[in-house]
């Protein structure tokens, strides 16, 4: 089957009902565009695993809380329409937040309130505190993004690991997709992949190193043996310290299961080490399940709907 593409909402939601009808499973990848290899190894997973894939590209307003960032949020579908097709995605649709909304527009072409979705409570914090509105507006779109797709099995990316817990929640409250979270993809050198790279010259990109190099050094304490969260923070945060062209926004571990610092002794289980911070023009994440690396893969079952 060659890719379809439509740049509407509804003749999607048409193709997978029709999907739907002959019995097949629905992977679905959300992204906002400007693929990368991070997106297609989502895409891999769908189509080795689902009977047809399903790619939206929509770079969502409602989850910026930065207008500048927002307008140079690269966009190709062209080029992202070459890539899908040569995997094996069956369609890629975008649309437009009318399209998506219909009914739920005011007359300044903003959605109204009653349309936003909460994130949940793992929306509190890091990304949630520093990016505001950001989870709101996430949860917003996949909630809808999933009523359009009605998908079987949905991919995200490790990388945004706040996000992958906000998603998980809009899931179960629906009732499905299952959510599989995949591994994070990167450059050799350690960067993980993002479309907002593409904003990095050379020299930043050689700084941006130092977020993937701060959570090897954290992976190093923890499998030496270090389990007490400040510890941990202070040594994911210390390569920060008088680095020039970098400002950290956060350096923070958390326990895997309870999303938060520390349980109530001050000693992490299993632990995710996290770091947001702005290099050149660009704001960049990245996180590592220290002592797992990246082979490990969390699979959040949010009982499927087929
Ligand atoms: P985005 O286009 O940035 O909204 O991302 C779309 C999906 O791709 C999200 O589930 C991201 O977590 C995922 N993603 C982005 N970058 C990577 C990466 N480097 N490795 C794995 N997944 C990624």
């Amino acid at each position: 089957m060659s890719l379809v593409r439509y740049e509407s909402v509804s003749p999607a939601a048409e193709w997978c009902a029709a999907q739907r009808e002959l019995g097949k499973t629905i992977g679905f990848v959300p992204t906002m565009g400007a693929l990368h290899e991070g997106h297609l190894g989502l895409v891999e997973r769908s189509v080795a695993s689902c009977d047809v894939t399903v790619v939206s590209v929509f770079v969502n307003p409602l989850q910026f809380d930065d207008p500048g960032d927002l307008e140079r949020y690269p966009r190709d579908l062209d080029a992202d329409a070459r890539l899908l097709e040569g995997i094996g995605c069956d369609l890629v649709f975008t649309g437009t937040l009318p399209q998506f909304f219909p009914d739920a527009i005011d007359e300044m072409g903003s959605l109204e309130p009653g349309t936003l979705r909460s994130p949940g409570p793992c929306a509190e914090g890091l990304e949630g505190d520093s990016r505001a509105g950001h989870f709101i507006g996430v949860a917003t779109i996949v909630h809808r993004l999933f009523e359009v797709v009605v998908p079987t099995r949905a991919f995200f990316g490790r990388k945004d690991y706040q996000q992958a817990l906000v998603v998980q929640e809009v899931a179960r409250r629906l009732g499905g997709p299952e959510i599989e979270v995949c591994p994070t993809s990167r450059e050799e050198e350690g960067l993980a992949q993002s479309s907002r790279n593409q904003r990095l010259s050379e020299s930043e990109r050689e700084v941006a190193l130092i977020l993937s190099q701060a959570l090897a050094s954290c992976d190093a304490k923890w499998r030496s043996g270090v389990r007490d969260p400040d510890t941990l923070q202070a040594t994911l945060a210390a390569p920060f310290e008088g680095a020039s062209g970098v400002r950290l926004d956060y350096a923070a571990v958390r326990d895997l299961a309870k999303w938060t610092a520390e349980d109530p002794i001050g000693r992490l289980d299993s632990c995710v080490a996290l770091v947001a911070a702005r290099v050149g023009p660009v704001r960049l994440i990245d996180n590592l399940i220290l002592g797992e690396g990246e082979a490990c893969e969390i699979q959040f079952g949010a009982g499927s709907r087929t």
